[in-house]
């Protein structure tokens, strides 16, 4: 008489008793270790089809992405529109490079942006709407932590090591990813510039930045850090990466103003064209990044050179707002929550934007100042059920903001 074997999983193989379900079809048995591992597979596998499709990026026309750069940052328009052509030329390029060209066919280079504006005007901001809308992977890099390879400070490759993170370490999909690199000026040659205390290793870090602003694989240590040589690298190309610097380059209006020689009587060399004095940046041109200490093959790989305006009164009355995240929209939201529906009076909003210039805080103040204003009322206002409405009116908003610290900065 045959002897009874013990059941086994078809897959795996494990017997029944070293299982804790084993589930009969009708050919055969699975244990729940194996369930749980198709049940991966299949999750994986549903992830990969529904991807969109890798090779070829949805194109926006300019005027779209103008358009929805409209919706989240106020004014800067002709930074705007430097950017969107800049973005749209840019997919073109990769799903242009991506169809068969043949050895013949026009090759077109990538053209990176540098944005030069005070800081606080929105620079980040427009690069990371940009991303955001074109469904790429996107990542700030700050200029002032690089150092040449060797030195203390972050190897200039670890700036795609976030991007590599921001696609979850998928390659394929950060080669197509923006880059934003902030305080791009404070790697500037001291030489030109005697404001800028950093040493000549500025120009090392410049070398090493040019190599990803013109294209090149880059071997990126995974987790960042320095490299080891038992640390297994990722190899990124840089060619359709596109990069997008912004700096706010303290001093380069009186290089622009040396140049158009307009300092003292406000009309240019021929003196046909009225100059606006208001803000120079308007005419910034290439020669005076190179003067302010940026070497001219980095220059070169910034080909798209744009500029912002400073913020007026008027225009931080508008960011609190008109956008579509507009910080009086997000507050009136979470009002709301607790049933609750807040308005600003204009008064109110006169005295915030006040504050902000008053404190140097910028557009980025407006959120502490905010914050500060309504900190006791979201304090105390959720478990007042009988309060339907909180009305901030000028008087409201400064009796509230005195009583916190912020109020000292006044002094400072
Ligand atoms: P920058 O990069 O130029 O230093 P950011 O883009 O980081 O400035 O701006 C800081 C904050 O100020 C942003 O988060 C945004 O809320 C606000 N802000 C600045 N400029 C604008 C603008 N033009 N439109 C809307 N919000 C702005």
């Amino acid at each position: 008489m045959a002897k009874k074997t013990e059941d086994r999983c078809s897959f795996c193989g494990r017997r029944r008793s070293e299982t804790e379900i084993l589930i009969s079809g009708i050919d055969g048995l699975i244990c729940e270790q194996c369930v749980q591992q198709a049940q991966e597979i299949v999750k994986e596998e549903v992830k990969s089809k529904n991807k969109p499709n890798k090779t070829e990026l949805k194109l926006k026309k300019p005027i779209e992405i103008k358009a929805l750069l409209d919706e989240y940052v106020i004014g800067q328009d002709e930074a705007k529109s430097v950017l969107s052509v800049a973005v749209y030329n840019h997919y073109k390029r990769i799903n242009y490079n991506l169809i068969n060209k043949t050895e013949d066919d026009v090759e077109i280079e990538k053209s990176n942006i540098l944005l030069v504006g005070e800081t606080g005007t929105g620079k980040t901001l427009m690069a990371r709407t940009i991303a955001r809308m074109l469904d790429v992977p996107f990542c700030i890099a700050d200029a002032t932590v690089l150092t040449e390879a060797g030195y203390v400070g972050e190897d200039v490759e670890n700036v795609l090591v976030r991007l590599l993170q921001a696609a979850d370490y998928d390659v394929d999909a950060a080669e197509k990813g923006i880059v934003f690199i902030d305080e791009i000026d404070k790697i500037a040659r001291k030489s030109d510039n005697p404001s800028i205390t950093r040493d000549v290793s500025g120009e090392g870090v410049q070398q090493a930045l040019l190599k990803l602003l013109e294209g090149s694989v880059a071997n990126v240590p995974p987790q960042g850090g320095r490299k080891h040589p038992e640390q297994k690298m990722i190899q990124v190309n840089t060619k359709n990466i596109l990069f997008i610097c912004g700096g706010a380059f303290d001093g380069v209006d009186k290089k622009i103003a040396n140049r158009l020689n307009t300092h003292i009587i406000g009309y240019n060399k021929k003196g046909i064209d009225k100059i606006d004095n208001s803000n120079l940046l308007q005419y910034i041109s290439p020669q005076d990044i190179r003067s302010y200490g940026l070497i001219p093959e980095i220059v070169g790989r910034l080909p798209m050179l744009t500029y912002m305006h400073p913020l007026t009164k008027d225009t931080l009355k508008r960011i609190l707002v008109e956008p579509k995240n507009s910080l009086s929209k997000q507050f009136h939201k979470l009002f709301e929550m607790d049933g609750i529906n807040i308005q600003f009076t204009e008064e109110a909003y006169d005295y915030i934007v006040d504050k902000a210039i008053e404190f140097k805080l910028g557009a980025r103040g407006l959120r502490t100042i905010v914050e500060a204003i309504l900190t006791e009322a979201m304090f105390t206002l959720p478990s007042k059920t009988r309060v339907k409405k909180l009305i901030v009116d000028g008087k409201y908003a400064r009796t509230q903001l005195e009583k916190t610290n912020l109020a000292k900065l006044q002094a400072m």
